[in-house]
């Protein structure tokens, strides 16, 4: 059967060796990981073993030099079995992107190499405690320091705070103009004035190792800029965007794909005594199930039309791109929500995992761009307002 984001064999041979993992090790894990919120440390090594984490790098790095519709399908099967493994992964091949697209930093090669052989841990560090999800307006700034640069600044929330050898960052250019003149660098976590402060306990995505970081005149050697001065806001909109987009998206899908599984099983296992029939026997529960299917297969057709525009891009590609993760963060809120509700008490008395999927999916809506912002910058597009 082909699958909805249009692999072929060699890509869909990835994706079996990701949901083999995903079965074998990230389920075991998972509500553990959910329950003490604590990184995924099992299930990341063995992601890494396999060289999924070089899953998007450049075959000339070592990695698998994937698109965007194997990273969305392997998304997808990772949050099928634990999202905050899936987000983890996300953010690594997301900002993995950002590093392989820089034509200033020095270490470039070395670290791609670390990362596709699973010697480096990567993500983003945009939002700030004064741009707070508005991440293309940065509030901390670079001051030239010689050649060199250094920042003070206030992220609020870095996925994999502890864990990653490196941050994505951005801040304003020296002297910006505007707050959208920024530039990207890389952080190098361990070094002198990188304070991770304190530890997450979310709703959802518990295991996610996010944290805000303090930069206390950090300082940043000019081989560590990532983006030409002033240029950050491309970087984050070309290319940041895009995989940050599949990635969640993608995730948003596994999410509505196992609440579909759980409900299903439970609906064909429990039954009521007095009728003698089985929750599946009831009419309004089975339309909720067929609900919560025809969301989210629309939903992962979206992508993976996406994700195959994404390859031969055109003037609609960032219109879609919007569209895919507004459709999905959205329809994991709905299917979860339906799920909740079809499995009644056992869901809500965490019999079920279904109350996870429930938790883990609401974070997609918070996450920057928000649906707010998704919708205001659609809007925007299909009116021929700048979007910024
Ligand atoms: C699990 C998790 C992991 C995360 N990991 C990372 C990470 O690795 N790196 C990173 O940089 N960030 C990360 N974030 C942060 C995330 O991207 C957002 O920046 C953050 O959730 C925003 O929270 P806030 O309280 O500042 O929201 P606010 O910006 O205060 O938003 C509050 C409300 O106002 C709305 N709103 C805000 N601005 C506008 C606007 N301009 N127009 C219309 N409505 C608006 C929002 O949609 C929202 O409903 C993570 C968040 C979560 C939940």
């Amino acid at each position: 059967m082909a699958h909805i984001y249009g692999l072929n064999a060699d890509q869909q041979k990835l994706v079996d060796a990701a949901t083999g993992i995903a079965k074998e090790v990230l389920s075991k894990h998972a509500a553990d990981v959910d329950q003490k919120a604590r990184f995924p440390k099992e299930s990341i090594d063995a992601l890494g073993k396999a060289g999924l984490m070089g899953l998007c790098i450049g075959a000339e790095f070592g990695g698998k030099g994937q698109p965007p519709r194997t990273f969305a399908a392997v998304a997808e099967e990772l949050a099928k079995e634990c999202a905050s493994t899936a987000m983890v992964f996300v953010m690594h091949v997301t900002a993995a992107q950002q590093i392989a697209a820089s034509g200033t930093l020095k270490d470039k090669a070395a670290i791609l190499k670390d990362a596709a052989a699973d010697r480096h841990l990567t993500t983003l560090a945009f939002s700030e405690k004064g741009s707070r999800s508005n991440f293309w307006a940065p509030s901390s700034g670079l001051v030239a320091d010689g050649a060199n640069f250094k920042t003070d600044a206030a992220k609020s929330w870095v996925t994999s705070a502890r864990a990653a050898q490196s941050y994505v960052s951005s801040a304003r250019m020296p002297g910006a103009p505007s707050p959208l003149a920024s530039t990207l660098y890389l952080v190098r976590n361990g070094q002198p004035g990188v304070d991770i402060q304190g530890s997450f306990s979310g709703v959802g995505l518990r295991g996610n190792d996010s944290a805000p970081v303090a930069l206390k005149g950090y300082k940043i050697p000019a081989g560590d800029v990532l983006t030409e001065q002033g240029k950050g806001a491309d970087g984050m909109l070309q290319v940041v965007l895009p995989w940050f987009v599949v990635g969640t998206s993608a995730m948003s899908h596994g999410l509505c794909l196992k609440a579909i599984e759980l409900t299903s099983g439970h609906m064909q296992g429990a039954g009521i005594d007095f009728t003698s029939q089985k929750l599946r026997d009831l009419p309004n529960l089975r339309a909720r199930l067929a609900d919560m299917a025809v969301a989210t297969d629309r939903s992962r057709a979206l992508l993976g039309y996406t994700v195959g525009e994404m390859e031969k891009p055109d003037a609609m590609t960032p219109l879609r791109v919007l569209q895919s993760r507004r459709s999905a963060v959205d329809t994991a809120v709905n299917v979860t929500d339906l799920a909740m509700k079809a499995c009644g008490g056992a869901a809500f008395s965490q019999h079920l995992p279904v109350e996870r999927l429930f938790r883990d999916a609401r974070a997609g809506w918070v996450m920057a761009p928000t649906v707010d912002h998704l919708d205001d910058f659609m809007g925007k597009a299909l009116t021929g307002l700048p979007l910024f």
